[in-house]
């Protein structure tokens, strides 16, 4: 789905030209980049909906009413209610001007991780030990979960392993899942998630264009760093305090 805005020709920084581009070109690039955001953006937000729903559903049918004692339970609980109410919150703002890609694809991660803690809820009132939650895939938070590197992290052997070539380094430096590594030790593009970079961020760059999520500055977006919250246990806090709008406009 978000392959093609990669390769798009229009949808990428000109290369400098004499004169660089003319008016008419740069307009038209603005608005390429700008209709193939709208088109992300509401796939995302039925994407970000039914994930929501999906969630809601599952909390309702399987509520957990726990009693004093098991404070482990209570918390991988409240967490999980916490990053659906915050889920919900993103998707709220959906339609809101200054909403982008990354804010939805938070809404995703958040429900699809609160299902994931309120199993692990039921398990551990259930006296048993739940796997530790999944690794999401860095290059896009919406895939499926990253696959371990070959070999132990860390491990001396591992990190002394022959011939590891400069793609199977670039695959194992991030959490990736397959289709991200296969893509990476192919030599192409991974499906990267994009956002709107906007203009002021991008200094002598003409108008808002689409970047990978994990390039925009810190200051404009709470996302780049986190993998749209994946890797943030306080990601459902930050969103419920309304902390994860960043001040620059977008
Ligand atoms: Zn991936």
């Amino acid at each position: 789905m978000f392959r093609r805005w990669w390769f798009s020709k229009g949808m990428r920084p000109a290369a400098p030209a004499a004169g660089g581009p003319s008016r008419r070109e740069a307009r038209a690039r603005r608005a390429l980049a700008l209709g193939e955001w709208e088109a992300l953006r509401e796939h995302l937000r039925k994407v970000a909906a039914e994930r929501v729903t999906a969630a809601g559903a599952v909390f309702r049918a399987a509520e957990l009413d726990l009693p004093a004692g098991e404070p482990a339970a209570r918390r991988a609980y409240q967490w999980a209610l916490e990053a659906y109410e915050a889920a919900g919150r993103l998707l709220d703002h959906a339609g809101d001007e200054d909403t982008d890609l990354p804010d939805l694809a938070a809404a995703v991660v958040l429900a699809e991780q609160s299902v994931e803690r309120l199993a692990a809820a039921h398990l551990l009132h259930a006296g048993r030990r739940p796997d530790p939650p999944a690794v999401r895939c860095y290059w896009n938070p919406l895939h499926g979960p990253a696959e371990p590197a070959p070999g132990p992290a860390g491990n001396r052997r591992n990190r002394k392993r022959a011939h590891v070539t400069a793609r199977e380094a670039a695959a194992d430096r991030r959490p990736t899942c397959r289709s991200c590594r296969a893509a990476i030790l192919a030599g192409q593009q991974p499906d990267v998630l994009p956002a709107l970079l906007p203009a002021k961020a991008a200094p002598g760059r003409k108008g808002p264009l689409l970047v990978p999520y994990f390039a925009v500055p810190r200051q404009w977006s709470p996302w780049s760093t986190t993998a749209c919250g994946a890797y943030d246990p306080d990601t459902p806090a930050l969103v419920l305090r309304g902390e994860h709008r960043r001040p620059g406009p977008r």
